[in-house]
């Protein structure tokens, strides 16, 4: 098994966590991979360092697949459900500037820092990282499906 890590992460943190059927944005950073999240809190701080006037601000963690539907239906997300903000190792991020949320933070620079250190963005979704690659999705859903049901 590939991804036992991310696997064991959604079982037993997410799961049974208050949030797992929320219909509201969560931004609890514990339902994120803790590994994901520690280079998650690297990049920021490699961000600051050239920006230090502002800072990197998550403004989604975990997402339910009732949530996912409903971005789906908008056209806010282009998949259905079970993306990877449902196994907690994605993340959209703004920025915080003059202690107020904007998204005109430097998107260029800060994708830049998280490709630098092994993480993914996506072309058409700039606020957005993830863990793993995009063609490695299918292989950790089939994995974490019969991980539960093991
Ligand atoms: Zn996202």
């Amino acid at each position: 098994m590939k991804y036992e890590n991310i696997c064991k992460h959604f079982s037993d943190n997410i799961i049974n966590s208050e949030s797992y059927e929320s219909s509201k944005p969560v931004r609890n950073t514990e339902l994120l991979l803790p590994e994901f999240y520690n280079i998650l809190i690297y990049c920021f701080n490699e961000y600051r360092k050239k920006y230090p006037n502002q800072n990197v601000y998550i403004t989604e963690t975990y997402r339910s697949n009732v949530l996912q539907q409903k971005y789906f239906k908008t056209g806010k997300s282009k998949i259905r459900n079970n993306g990877m903000h449902h196994f907690g190792i994605a993340a959209d991020v703004a920025f915080l500037i003059n202690d107020k949320l904007s998204y005109k933070g430097d998107y260029n620079f800060l994708r830049r820092v998280f490709k630098e250190n092994n993480l993914t963005v996506l072309d058409w979704e700039l606020g957005h990282v993830q863990f793993i690659p995009v063609p490695e999705q299918n292989t950790l859903r089939r994995e974490i499906n019969s991980y539960i049901n093991e």
